[in-house]
């Protein structure tokens, strides 16, 4: 492919709100992204089949089905990333679609700059793991080495218990994302614990307090940032 032939990636957006989803489209236009753009979910089905795109920017609440349903058949398909249109205040809901498979979502009314932030890290995602070719994955002073299975902080050790160790590595691996307390739950404990929700906020606290202790300038204060009802994130540097 040249050089000077710019394609950005696809996106299958699915909104049945008109106006939201023509100030959208020509946002996403706007940034360089090709858009297919549908308002209801047999539309949505249909242009699956005929193009699969590199993202799904999905609204659950279309007229003709639940977009659960959706998340469901696409996620049997692939491992495309689909990032959720949500409603105000339904946690429930969000965390549904999260269980089902969707990336992250965006709370409406939302602003453009941190849908595009939830894109790109959505794509990025898809792109492979964040740790470097040597297992290293850095967030800002902290640096978390999976081949040494050590964390640091201004090169300094933070002695963690392998449990907060495995914790944090998935919340790295995921940075930018948003992980349930259900996922991080089964990604370190295995399926028998995933109604134990207190253990990951007990062992994100003490992760928070070491990782404090260590950061004598603060700057990982707000690393791991928690979502009400939800679960984790840890912010982009
Ligand atoms: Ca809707």
């Amino acid at each position: 492919m040249a050089n000077d032939t710019i394609e950005g990636p696809t996106l299958l957006l699915v909104e049945d709100d008109d106006a939201t989803r023509q100030a959208l489209r020509r946002d996403l236009v706007a940034r360089g992204y090709r858009v297919d753009d549908v308002s209801d979910g047999s539309a949505a089905l249909a242009r699956w089949e005929s193009r699969r795109p590199d993202a799904v920017l999905l609204d659950l609440g279309l007229p003709d089905m639940d977009g659960s349903a959706l998340i469901r058949r696409f996620r049997r398909e692939a491992a495309t990333p689909i990032l959720v249109l949500s409603a105000r205040g339904a946690e429930t809901t969000k965390v549904e679609a999260l269980e089902l498979g969707a990336d992250d979502y965006v709370t409406k009314p939302f602003g453009m700059a941190e849908l595009h932030a939830r894109l790109r890290a959505v794509l990025r995602r898809a792109a492979g793991p964040a740790a470097d070719a040597a297992g290293r994955v850095t967030a800002g002073s902290l640096v978390l080495d999976a081949v040494r299975h050590e964390v640091t902080v201004g090169g300094q050790r933070v002695d963690l218990t392998p449990r907060e160790f495995e914790v944090l590595r998935v919340l790295l691996a995921h940075t930018g994302r948003l992980v349930t307390r259900g996922r991080l739950l089964r990604a370190v404990w295995g399926e028998a614990y995933s109604g134990e929700d207190h253990y990951v906020h007990v062992f994100v606290s003490q992760i928070r307090r070491k990782l404090a202790a260590a950061d004598r300038g603060g700057s990982l204060r707000d690393l791991i940032v928690t979502e009400p009802g939800v679960g984790y994130r840890v912010r982009e540097a």
